[in-house]
């Protein structure tokens, strides 16, 4: 059984009504997401800025409520659930959020922001196991156990990151979900924390859904990858598979932006011509025609399923499978 099951997902926010708008216009974030998660994976989720991918992190931790479909946490359906049965829940599932300098409470000291945890489930008898237990958790993210009397403002941002992480290990949960967890950090220190988030999963068998707009980020930790564009997972493979072989031309044009190393490479950039369209009115058929470079008469009319063009590759294009690839 998969530890997390998200089915046929949608999350719609009514738009308020203005001089050109109706009041029944919603904007469609998440629109028909489904997959799973095994326990211990990483599944990297990508997209361009707004294409909703925080959204459906923010739905599966239930920060935000589901218009329709259904989330499932070890075979248990929590889309609807609420109160004390969601808060003893989210002990299994925790969030590690992009901003390390926004998500931390600057008046409360490590001590306070780790231990919070604690208190709420409560994890530690004692004020003696409390003091030990974050000790231990700063500890295991590569912090110095002196640090739990300090505030935010005196650590770096990526020392801020691994107090976020501390804070989520805190209640030993089964699922991280990393909303884009590094993109605030140098390149350097992202790297540490990358390298840190996959020690703590050999260790301790979390699995992650890791949200990010760079693929390079995702396809370096991440087992299975998935490509999101107006609410919907248009790509869903290996992290190899997809990279080698991608079969949806928006996830081409996304890993010919990939900067490459090799000075002889001869991958060429592809430029998606147009801004991603609004959520609100979505276009007919399949979604990305408008921007797409081989997109024929069917694509405007004809919206296309996610279907398995290869073994465990998935990808919602009708040319999939017979396109020659563009980089
Ligand atoms: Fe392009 Fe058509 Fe495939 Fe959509 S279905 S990605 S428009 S070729």
């Amino acid at each position: 059984m998969a530890l997390l099951e998200v089915d046929q997902l949608q999350v719609h926010f009514p738009v308020k009504a203005g001089l050109f708008r109706r009041d029944h216009e919603t904007v469609k974030a998440v629109d028909g997401v489904t997959f799973s998660l095994a326990a211990g994976e990483t599944l990297g989720l990508v997209g361009e800025s707004g294409c909703g991918k925080t959204t459906l992190g923010r739905a599966i931790m239930r920060l935000s409520d589901p218009t329709a479909g259904a989330i499932r946490l070890d075979g248990e359906d929590i889309t609807r659930m609420t109160g004390n049965a969601l808060r003893s829940r989210r002990r299994k599932f925790q969030m590690i959020f992009q901003d390390p300098f926004g998500s931390l409470n600057p008046r409360m000291t490590v001590e306070q922001i780790v231990g919070e945890a604690l208190d709420i489930h409560p994890l530690a008898a004692g004020k003696a196991a409390r003091q030990q237990r974050i000790a231990e958790l700063l500890q295991a993210v590569g912090l110095d156990a002196a640090y739990a009397r300090r505030y935010p403002h005196e650590f770096s941002g990526g020392q801020r990151q691994r107090i976020g992480i501390a804070r989520a290990l805190a209640v030993e949960p089964e699922l991280i979900i990393c909303d884009e967890p590094v993109s605030a950090l140098d390149v350097s220190v992202q790297a540490q924390i990358i390298n840190l988030l996959r020690d703590l999963q050999q260790q301790r068998g979390i699995a992650y859904l890791f949200i990010a707009h760079d693929l390079a980020v995702v396809e370096h930790i991440s087992r299975r990858v998935m490509v999101m564009y107006l609410g919907k997972i248009v790509e869903l493979a290996e992290a190899k598979s997809l990279i080698r072989e991608p079969q949806h031309p928006y996830t081409q044009a996304l890993i010919s932006a990939v900067p490459e190393v090799d000075p002889d490479s001869k991958r060429q950039r592809i430029v998606l011509p147009g801004d991603v369209p609004s959520p609100i009115h979505p276009p007919s058929g399949c979604p990305f025609h408008p921007r797409c470079p081989v997109a024929v008469d069917r694509c405007r009319t004809e919206p296309p399923p996610l279907r398995e063009i290869a073994p465990a590759h998935f990808a919602a294009c009708h040319l999939a499978g017979n396109l020659q690839s563009q980089i």
